[in-house]
């Protein structure tokens, strides 16, 4: 059996060095410079991919606007919608190949990956039904005369979308399917820890039917592919998901030609648990929350607060739960906990690590980089629980992008709302309590674009997803999602 039939992506990885996607032709970055993508379970490399620069950026965004005037902006809504489902379709006939790539490339187990797939895929369709549903409004004027007054929606234009890593095949379809349903086009910047499968994204494109120059995928450093396309004067709307930090400089260099924007951020997720909660359904929701894809997830449910009485016994079990969890490569169907990401990564979670413990928290579980044999050559770290955190240690008030849980207890309702509520981002939350009033009045108390409860991380793509506060503006999912590729045009027309 050749090595390309043994595994699903070998034929993809195994080719030559990948290329910058512009204006429907794979094409050589400018400056002829290439880099490795690195496998986090070993830290070996797996394949060579275009190291693209400021000129990539502009022969991209040059394609994107050619295109986004060309016979793109002819095609009807049931068109898009159709090559929307078609491309979703394309997809799911490789999935297997995608999470393979997606874990080699940033170690989410496979099980994992593939779930990020599906995930992404329910958002594409949803696009696809949207894109049949735009429609502009016709108020009754109050006008002197007689006057037809409408609204159109149009495309918003040329779209730079900036992903992270850590979700790479989702991230890259709920940017992708606003754009082919909105009809904008785009220039895909995935990140350079894990950029393969958006390359794979751009080949299934093109198969699906994709016109060129609509969606263009340019990879590179984020301080110069990204820099240059949030500085661009004709690109129109930047979608980014990312850290609170880069979502600064994106805003600051956006700011040329006043790009609209959608920021999807981090957070610091509370999980709050009360006493009255199905423990053992809490527990496992809680390691659940925050133990997903080694804690990489910007929704990850990193401060569990507990009601004093079952404090004890909950983070027990939580501990017990992620001691039994088997970290290890992606690819063995066995494996709970993959890599993290990259050197950077773990350099960044194990200083937290020891920030936890200079500050005074507990280690109840993990704590510790795994520097046993079969780990060694990885970026490994086990799932670990902090207990006796308070809410002044760093670990309870950074996002630490990690396996690593910060239990603390509670006495009242109020006061956990006020302690979940006093971090300034708000992405998700959750709730575990058998008492659906309460439930339901602390929902209304959260500062949380998303609030779970008695489960956490469930996404539906009818659902829209967001933060509050420093979490970012713009929604992803949901009825929302499509109005920020969206702009509206007022018509007056005299007809006396
Ligand atoms: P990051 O901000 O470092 O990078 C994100 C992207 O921005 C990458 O493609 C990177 O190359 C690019 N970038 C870097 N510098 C840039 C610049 N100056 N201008 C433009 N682009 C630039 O984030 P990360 O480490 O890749 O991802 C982790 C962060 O993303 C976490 O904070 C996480 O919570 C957040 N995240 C949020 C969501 C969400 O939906 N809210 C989803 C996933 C991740």
């Amino acid at each position: 059996m050749t090595t390309a039939e043994a595994r699903p992506g070998a034929a993809f990885l195994d080719g030559p060095a990948k290329q910058l996607l512009i204006g429907g032709s794979w094409q050589p970055a400018a400056l002829g410079k290439v880099v490795s993508s690195i496998d986090p379970a070993t830290g070996q490399p797996i394949a060579e991919i275009a190291d693209g620069a400021a000129e990539d950026v502009e022969r991209a965004v040059r394609a994107a606007r050619i295109a986004l005037g060309g016979p793109w902006s002819r095609w009807t809504p049931a068109e898009r919608m159709k090559l929307i489902l078609r491309f979703a379709d394309t997809i799911e006939r490789h999935a297997d190949e995608l999470s393979v790539i997606d874990t080699l490339d940033m170690g989410a187990p496979l099980a994992r990956a593939s779930g990020g797939i599906a995930a992404g895929l329910a958002r594409l369709r949803w696009s696809a039904a949207q894109a049949v549903s735009i429609r502009g409004e016709t108020p009754h004027n109050s006008l002197p005369g007689e006057f037809l007054t409408y609204t159109v929606k149009e495309p918003v234009g040329v779209v730079a979308a900036i992903i992270p890593w850590n979700s790479p095949v989702a991230s890259a379809l709920w940017k992708l399917g606003p754009v082919l349903a909105s009809g904008c086009t785009v220039v895909l910047k995935p990140a350079e820890e894990a950029p393969l499968t958006a390359l794979r994204l751009g080949e299934l494109a093109l198969e699906a039917g994709v016109p060129e120059g609509v969606i263009n995928i340019v990879t590179g450093p984020g301080e110069i592919v990204g820099a240059a396309l949030t500085a661009h004067p004709d690109v129109d709307k930047v979608a980014f998901t990312g850290s609170f930090e880069t979502a600064q400089a994106v805003i600051r260099a956006s700011a040329g030609n006043l790009k609209r924007l959608s920021l999807e951020l981090g957070g610091k997720s509370p999980n709050i648990v009360f006493a009255d909660a199905d423990v053992e359904a809490a527990a496992q929701g809680a390691a659940n929350a925050i133990f997903l894809n080694s804690g990489q997830i910007c929704s990850a449910g990193s401060r569990l607060l507990v009601e004093r009485p079952i404090y004890d016994e909950l983070v027990a079990q939580v501990a017990d739960l992620s001691r039994a969890m088997i970290t290890g490569s992606g690819l063995d169907p066995a494996t709970q906990i993959g890599p993290l990401v990259s050197s950077a990564q773990l350099d960044r979670v194990v200083g937290y690590l020891a920030a936890g413990r200079r500050q005074g928290a507990l280690v109840a579980s993990g704590g510790d980089r795994l520097t046993d044999a079969e780990h060694i050559g990885g970026y490994f770290v086990p799932p670990t629980v902090f207990r006796d955190v308070t809410d002044d240690m760093v670990i309870a008030r950074e996002e630490i992008f990690g396996p690593v849980l910060c239990a603390l207890p509670f006495e009242t309702l109020e006061e956990v709302a006020q302690r979940a509520n006093a971090i300034p981002g708000g992405l998700a939350s959750g709730i575990w309590t058998r008492d659906g009033a309460r439930a339901h009045r602390l929902a209304g108390m959260l500062r949380a674009g998303t609030v779970w409860i008695n489960c956490y991380q469930v996404m539906d793509a009818a659902m829209p997803f967001g933060g509050y506060g420093t979490s970012g503006y713009g929604r992803e999912g949901g009825i929302q999602h499509l109005e920020e590729y969206l702009q509206v045009k007022s018509v007056y027309a005299k007809l006396d």
